[in-house]
C-alpha cells in the first residue's frame, strides 16, 4: 500500500515571523500513517528544520543547482541541503519550466543530484490549459516523464515522487475535477507500469494545483491519487493542518 504524502510548498512567501507563528501551529501535527513534507524558500530552511525537530513533518528545499559545487553565484547544491536538514526537493516545478527556462534535460540532471545525495526527489510534471484545450495533456506529461522513465534505473525511481500538476490549475482557484486528475494519474501509473509493475505499484503520485481543505479529500481518494503538493492553501497554517489530516 501506497503512503499518502501532503507536500507544502510556500513558494516566494516567507518572513521570520510569519515562519515561526507557523511552525507553532503546525509542530504537534499527529498523521503517523502519512508522509508529511514543507519546502520553504531556502532563507528559511534552517529555521524550519529546528522548529520542527520534534515534529513529524520534514523539510524540502523548492529547487538545487543541477552541479556539484563551486563557481555557480546564486546557486545552491543538494550537498548544501542535505547539511542542513532537508530531506526532499521539488524538482521541475511548472514556474521554473516556465520562468527558468527548465528543460526536461536540465530536469534529468537536478532529479540525479537530489538521489545521489541520498534525497528524495519530487518531480513535477502538467500540461498547460492550451496543451489540455488541444487534447495534448497526456502527451505532454508522457514527454516530461520520458528521459526520468529511459535514464533513471529502479533503485534511484524508489526516490522519485512524480507531482501531476496541471499549471491552469495552479494558484487559479480552478481544480482540476477529482476525475479529470485520476485520469492523468492514471496514465502516469500506466507509463511507470511499462518500464516496471513494482515501480508504478510502489510510486506516490501527488496531485497539485489549488488543493485546498474542502477538496482534499475527495481528490485524495482517487485510486491513483497518493496526496497532495499544496501552494498557496500551505501558508496558512489551518488550511494545512486540515489538508494534512484530510
Ligand atoms: P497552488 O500551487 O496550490 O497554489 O495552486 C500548487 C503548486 O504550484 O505546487
Amino acid at each position: 500500500m501506497r503512503r499518502l504524502m501532503i507536500a507544502g510548498n510556500w513558494k516566494m512567501n516567507a518572513a521570520s515571523d510569519t515562519t515561526a507563528a507557523w511552525l507553532d501551529a503546525v509542530v504537534a501535527v499527529n498523521a503517523p500513517e502519512r508522509d508529511l513534507v514543507v519546502c520553504p524558500p531556502f532563507p528559511y530552511l534552517g529555521q524550519v528544520v529546528a522548529g520542527l525537530e520534534q515534529s513529524q513533518l520534514q523539510v524540502g528545499a523548492q529547487n538545487c543547482a543541477s552541479e556539484d559545487g563551486g563557481a555557480y553565484t546564486g546557486e545552491v547544491s543538494v550537498a548544501m541541503l542535505a547539511d542542513v536538514g532537508c530531506q526532499y526537493v521539488i524538482v521541475g516545478h511548472s514556474e521554473r519550466r516556465a520562468l527558468y527556462a527548465e528543460s526536461n534535460e536540465l530536469v534529468l540532471a537536478k532529479t540525479r543530484r537530489v538521489l545521489t545525495a541520498g534525497l528524495k526527489a519530487i518531480v513535477c510534471v502538467g500540461e498547460t490549459l492550451s496543451e489540455r484545450q488541444a487534447g495534448h495533456a497526456e502527451q505532454v506529461v508522457g514527454q516530461q516523464l520520458s528521459l526520468l522513465l529511459s535514464e533513471l534505473n529502479t533503485t534511484e525511481w524508489q526516490a522519485v515522487i512524480i507531482a501531476y500538476e496541471p499549471v491552469w490549475a495552479i494558484g487559479t482557484g480552478e481544480t482540476a475535477t477529482p476525475e479529470q486528475a485520476q485520469a492523468v494519474h492514471h496514465f502516469i501509473r500506466s507509463q511507470l507500469a511499462a518500464r516496471d509493475v513494482g515501480l508504478a505499484e510502489a510510486t506516490q503520485i501527488l496531485y497539485g494545483g489549488s488543493v485546498k481543505a474542502d477538496n482534499a479529500r475527495e481528490l485524495f481518494s482517487q485510486p491513483d491519487i497518493d496526496g497532495g503538493l499544496v501552494g498557496g492553501a500551505s501558508l496558512d497554517a489551518d488550511q494545512f493542518l486540515k489538508i494534512c489530516t484530510a
